[in-house]
Order: C-alpha cells, then sequence, then structure tokens
C-alpha cells in the first residue's frame, strides 16, 4: 500500500486531496474511487488517512477515506487526478474505436460515418444496428460502392429500456462498431479477423474467449476448431433463437457466431451458460448472409455472401478498462459523475438503487442529444414519443435523487441542459455534428423539462389536497389514513408523478398508499390505451394526398389555450374540399393549435375555430368535438359548421374549452 503522489500545491502534506468546491460546502464529501478530472475545489488536508492501492491492472484506488480536516480553501485548480495519467490511453473509448477503424481500413475496409439515428428504412423506427444502412445493398436492392466498410454506428434500442442500469452491459443509447462485407470476404477472413483483433490488436487473453455457433453450422465450428485452435469445450452450439439471422419471412439469412469474454474462467467448463451476465459479457456478432429462404421455408445459397458484424464499443471498453459495468467506462462515466454531482451524492458510495438511478440518468440523456441532435423533438407519436419518455424518466429519475437545476438562472431550474452539456463534450468522436447544434438540443431540452416539471407541480398541489382530505376524513376514527390507489394514480397518469415519490411523500406524513387499487388502475389504462390505440381510424387516411403535402402541426397547446392559425385543408367525409358551409361535418387541418390531440389514453381537446370576415365581425364558426393525430404529426380538428363558411388558407382563432380541458389527460410516460 502506498500513498498518493498528489499534485504539488504547497502544503508540505503529500497527503492532499482536492474536492470540488459544490459538494463539499454541503456535506463532507469522499471522491468517488474511479476520479475523473476535477475542474475545481478545495483543499483539504486528509489525517494522513487516505490510502491507495496500486491494482493488478495499473490504476490505483482510493481506500479507506476517513477523516477529513479543511486546511484552506483554494482559487479553483485543473487538476487531473491520479487515474487519469494512469489511465491507459489505449483503452479510452475514443482509442478503442480508432483501434477498430484502422484494423478493418488495414484489410481493406471502406470507414464510413455513422448514419443517422432516423433511418431511411421505413421498417423501424430508429437506427438499431450497423448494418442499418447497407440494408439495401444487403437485399440486393442497390449495388454496392465498396466492396467491405467499417463504421462506428450510433444505435438505439428501445427494448433495452427495462435493461438499463439493471444489467450491467446494456444501454438505450450504445455505439455499434461494424466490419461489412458486400459479397467480398465471408466466413474465414470474418472469423479470422474478428478474433485477430480481439486477442492480438485489444489483447484479450485467448483462454477469456468463448464462442457461439448456430447448431448446424460445422463450417463455422471447424473454422473456430481447426483453424484458430479453440477448445471444443469453449464453442458452444446455440439454437435458431439465438444465432440465426433473418431479415424477413422470406429473404437473405444466415448463421451468426458470437464471441464472449469470460470474467470469471475459474467457474470451469462444464454446465456452462452463456446467457449468465454474471460471468460473460456478449461483445461481439457476426453474422453470415448466405442464405436466400423462399416462400417454401427451403433454403438456397445466395451468389453473393455478405458479413455483418457488430461489437459493442461500451461493452469492449468495459472490458479493457476492467470497469463493472459499461456505465463506469471513460465513454459515460462523466455523465453519471455529474448527475451524482448534481444529486450531492458519491456515485463511489451510493447503494444499489441509487446507482441504479444515476445510470439510467447518464444512458437516457445521452440517448435524448443525440436523438435531438438528428432531429428528433420531444411529441406524443413515434420518434418524438421516445425522446419524450426518455426526457421524462430523466426528469422523474432525478427528481428521485432530488437532482434539480440552476434555480431560477438562465436555465430557470432545468438540469438537463446541465447534463447535455457533458454529453456534448465527450461527443467530438461519437458525431461531430452534435457541437454545432448544441444551443438547439439544449434549448429543447430546457423547454420539455421545464414544461414537464409544470406538469409535475400542478400534481405537488393537488397531492397536498388529497392528503389533506385524506388525514381529515380518518380524524377522530380508528382507521389508518389511506391514500386510495385512484387518487394515486390520478397524480400518476394525468400529472405525470412517479408513484415512488407519492407514496415517500405520503409516509411522511403517516398515510399510507393503496398500491393494490393503483396495480388495478395501472392495468386498466393500460388496456385502455391499447384499445385506443388499436381502434383510430382516421377518414384522412382517404385524403392522404392532402395530407402528404401538409407539414407537421405545430403544438401550442401546452403553453396557450388559443391561438391564430391558417387553415391548411379541409376534408368532408375524408375528401379534400376548399371551403365548407353551416350544417356540414368537417375534418380542420392546421398549421398550428392550441388543441390536445388524443393520444394513449389522453382525450382530445373540445372548443372552436372563429373565422372573421372582416375586423371584428365573425363570419364562420365552427364547434370542434374531437382532435387527432394522423400521418405523422398532423392534428385533425373534427367537428360541425355552426355558423358561416370556412376556406383554406385563411387565419382562424383557434379556442380551446377551458373547462373540458380538464378533462384531457396530460401524456405520460407508461413506464
Ligand atoms: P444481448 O443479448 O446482450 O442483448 P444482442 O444479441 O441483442 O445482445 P446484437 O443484436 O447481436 O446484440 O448486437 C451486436 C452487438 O451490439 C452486441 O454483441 C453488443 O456488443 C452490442 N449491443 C447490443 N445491444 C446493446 C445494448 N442495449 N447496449 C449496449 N450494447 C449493445
Ligand atoms: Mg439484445
Amino acid at each position: 500500500m502506498t500513498s498518493l503522489n498528489f499534485p504539488k500545491t504547497g502544503h508540505s502534506s503529500d497527503s492532499i486531496l482536492l474536492f470540488p468546491t459544490s459538494r463539499f460546502q454541503s456535506k463532507p464529501f469522499l471522491p468517488s474511487s474511479r476520479g475523473y478530472r476535477y475542474s475545481s475545489g478545495l483543499i483539504v488536508r486528509t489525517q494522513t488517512l487516505i490510502y491507495a492501492s496500486s491494482l493488478s491492472n495499473g490504476r490505483t484506488n482510493i481506500k479507506r477515506p476517513r477523516e477529513i480536516q479543511f486546511v484552506a480553501k483554494a482559487q479553483p485548480v485543473a487538476v487531473e487526478l491520479v487515474e487519469d495519467k494512469l489511465r491507459d490511453t489505449q483503452t479510452s473509448g475514443d482509442a478503442i474505436r480508432q483501434r477498430f477503424l484502422d484494423f478493418y481500413a488495414a484489410r481493406g475496409h471502406k470507414v464510413l460515418p455513422s448514419a443517422s439515428l432516423v433511418p431511411d428504412d421505413p421498417t423501424v423506427l430508429l437506427t438499431i444496428a450497423g448494418m442499418l444502412q447497407f440494408k439495401p445493398i444487403f437485399l440486393g436492392k442497390v449495388p454496392r460502392e465498396v466492396p467491405s466498410a467499417a463504421t462506428s454506428q450510433k444505435c438505439i434500442r428501445t427494448n433495452d429500456i427495462e435493461n438499463v442500469g439493471r444489467t450491467s452491459r446494456h444501454q438505450t443509447f450504445f455505439e455499434m462498431l461494424g466490419n461489412f462485407s458486400f459479397g467480398d470476404y465471408f466466413k474465414k477472413e470474418a472469423i479470422k479477423w474478428a478474433w485477430e483483433l480481439s486477442t492480438s490488436e485489444y489483447g484479450l487473453p485467448a483462454d477469456r474467449l468463448w464462442i457461439s455457433v448456430y447448431e448446424d453450422d460445422d463450417e463455422t465450428f471447424a473454422l473456430w476448431h481447426d483453424e484458430l485452435g479453440i477448445p471444443k469445450e469453449r464453442i458452444k452450439r446455440l439454437g435458431e433463437d439465438d444465432n440465426f439471422w433473418t431479415s424477413g419471412v422470406t429473404g437473405p439469412c444466415g448463421p451468426c457466431s458470437e464471441l464472449y469474454y469470460d470474467f470469471h474462467p475459474e467457474r470451469g467448463t462444464s454446465d456452462v451458460d452463456l446467457g449468465d451476465d454474471s460471468r460473460f459479457i456478449e461483445f461481439y456478432n457476426l453474422v453470415f448472409m448466405q442464405y436466400n429462404k423462399k416462400d417454401d421455408g427451403s433454403l438456397e445459397p445466395l451468389k453473393q455472401k455478405n458479413i455483418d458484424t457488430g461489437l459493442g464499443l461500451e461493452r469492449i471498453a468495459r472490458i479493457l478498462q476492467k470497469v463493472p459495468n459499461n456505465y463506469e467506462t471513460d465513454l459515460i462515466f462523466p455523465i453519471i459523475e455529474k448527475a451524482a454531482e448534481l444529486a450531492n451524492v458519491s456515485y463511489a458510495l451510493a447503494d444499489d438503487s441509487t446507482k441504479t438511478k444515476l445510470k439510467i440518468i447518464g444512458d437516457h440523456i445521452r440517448a435524448v442529444v443525440y436523438l435531438i441532435s438528428d432531429g428528433v423533438n420531444p411529441s406524443n407519436i413515434g420518434r418524438g414519443y421516445v425522446v419524450r419518455r426518455l426526457i421524462r424518466r430523466v426528469v422523474r429519475t432525478g427528481r428521485l435523487l432530488g437532482v434539480k437545476g440552476d434555480g431560477m438562472g438562465d436555465l430557470q431550474g432545468a438540469f438537463l441542459p446541465i447534463l447535455a452539456k457533458k454529453v456534448i463534450e465527450l461527443s467530438t468522436n461519437i458525431d461531430a455534428d452534435v457541437k454545432t447544434r448544441s444551443s438547439r438540443i439544449l434549448e429543447e431540452l430546457r423547454r420539455e423539462e421545464l414544461r414537464f416539471v409544470l406538469t409535475l407541480e400542478r400534481g405537488e398541489k393537488l397531492l397536498e389536497q388529497m392528503l389533506a382530505d385524506a388525514l381529515l376524513n380518518t380524524q377522530g376514527t380508528e382507521t389508518a389514513p389511506c391514500l386510495s390507489g385512484k387518487d394515486a394514480f390520478i397524480l400518476y397518469d394525468t400529472y405525470g408523478f412517479p408513484v415512488e415519490i407519492t407514496k415517500e411523500v405520503a409516509e411522511e406524513r403517516g398515510i399510507s398508499i393503496d398500491m393494490n387499487s393503483f396495480d388495478i388502475e395501472m392495468e386498466k389504462q393500460r388496456q385502455l390505451s391499447q384499445a385506443a390505440h388499436d381502434t383510430v381510424k382516421l377518414a384522412v387516411e382517404n385524403g392522404a394526398n392532402l395530407a402528404e403535402d401538409i407539414p407537421d402541426t405545430e403544438f401550442l397547446g401546452y403553453n396557450t389555450l388559443h391561438s391564430k392559425a391558417v387553415v391548411e385543408g379541409l376534408l368532408v367525409n375524408g375528401s379534400p374540399v376548399a371551403q365548407v358551409s353551416k350544417g356540414s361535418e368537417v375534418e380542420i387541418l392546421l398549421n398550428r393549435t392550441p388543441f390536445y390531440a388524443e393520444s394513449g389514453g389522453q382525450i382530445g381537446d373540445n372548443g372552436f375555430l372563429y373565422m372573421a370576415e372582416a375586423e371584428n365581425e365573425q363570419k364562420a364558426i365552427v364547434e370542434i368535438k374531437d382532435v387527432q393525430k394522423s400521418m405523422g404529426n398532423i392534428f385533425v380538428h373534427k367537428g360541425t359548421i355552426t355558423e358561416g363558411t370556412i376556406e383554406v388558407g385563411r387565419e382562424v382563432e383557434a379556442a380551446v374549452d377551458a373547462n373540458l380541458r380538464q378533462r384531457a389527460k396530460v401524456l405520460c410516460c407508461i413506464m
């Protein structure tokens, strides 16, 4: 055990440590054991009680910090903690990415940029893998421009959202490194290079690597075993679900082979389950596109065989940086540290539940920054809804940790932009465009967060009222005060109020929550929103041509109940018309609207549209009875003309019925 060799500061003690000022002001704070750069701080002298040990991986670990004593308050100083200096520059996330691309460039691959998170492919909402930008080539729809390529692709996988922070290996946002062959090289080279990259380039010990192959793929088994000498017991044959890739019911398909890293070789080679997260991590998947699946289900060999691979950057970084999970790699951890700082907690000392929350924040804020950068703004449908859910989850998770923004400064209390700045700072080698878009990203986040917080705060007031009622109802009786599940559900569903918070606040006042009935309400709502989703049918579908020419409706409903708008289109019985007169049922498309549309469990607003002929004279009135969304983000206002004639291209005054708005539920995430 040696003591830390801290930077010279003018103090004679060699046990001087730097703390971020803000943290120290509220309570003595111990640095995380994975120290990153602190740019400002207080100098404190420890009473020789901070120990460090050099680990086998060359890192330094701060151990057993105890009493600490102020010596002096210093000017902010830029300091790199010891660990930073010790970091092997070869294993930083940036270096690992570059080494991959260089490795394949040296083997004839054209290095191409990451495609947008918004794919050209209409069959998927977001880019989920590196191969997506090459799918048309693989499907033979467009000719290849180069024989082989390598990329580092930004990916979003919302289906992994429940795994975030809970498994050590899943994020919603990650980078997938990939090498691709378009009818050029095939299995033999793909396998050899994957092995060489893992062992020679990245230096992973060969005896820590396990392989999976498709159960019938003897050729691949032989390549791993005969050509590369991997012992048979470390090659597992897996079934179709795990190791056979198809692009659809018919079309190109083929077996896969995966590389796994073994964290616990001492556990031996019998009864091994490669899916055991505590022992293995899958980091590289090789897909061999070699068949065409025909209508009758039979497989015919493809003339042009392709290779598609995916290697998770954060996973390989986690292995090489010898940290317990993807989140503690230098690709994500600085964001988590920032979140911990805002929450005034130490990640290193935090309990598991706090760590999970910090990981969720770290992951989701990363995802939304890259999504907004690629043009996906929060909304209630499609990709926009993904962004909205992720943002709301960060805000709610942050609130559970007591994270708040900058009071009423520039950000008016928002904290997402503070975290987003950290994401943007780290974005240079992931997507150079993010920095140039930073002001738009930060503003979008600030606005969305504040909007959501307003709703949450209205919920807080309502909760106060509900708790007071619960106490009043049981006053002077033997009954223990209890908040009904229905009330807790209203807070959750209408005001986006996390039930954990409701519970915590209620319990502080000695009030319990009927969680059973809350769960029943949740289930009812899930079924309802599913049903609403299944039955929405819009007459406007017949007017698809019209709708195609109409841009998304600008939604103003968070801030106002009325606004001026221009009539972009009119439909009667689904057919576009130029004008409609008194007595007709009509569907109206506006350029902007204060009306909420029906979505999920939320019902559309009611209200009126007024069109004036001349100043102060009302020419037409439309009573709006329902609003739905269609064709992406176009709001369709359904109603009856009760007076006059309404025309396309004219300006109207749109007014939401404020009383009925009470009924309109603010859509909140069902997570
Ligand atoms: P897992 O079973 O661990 O979820 P997967 O089979 O879904 O992985 P692939 O679809 O084969 O993964 O993706 C290729 C590679 O991308 C994986 O080997 C992994 O390294 C990485 N990857 C996939 N999903 C994630 C994720 N959610 N977070 C981080 N990396 C991922
Ligand atoms: Mg997966």
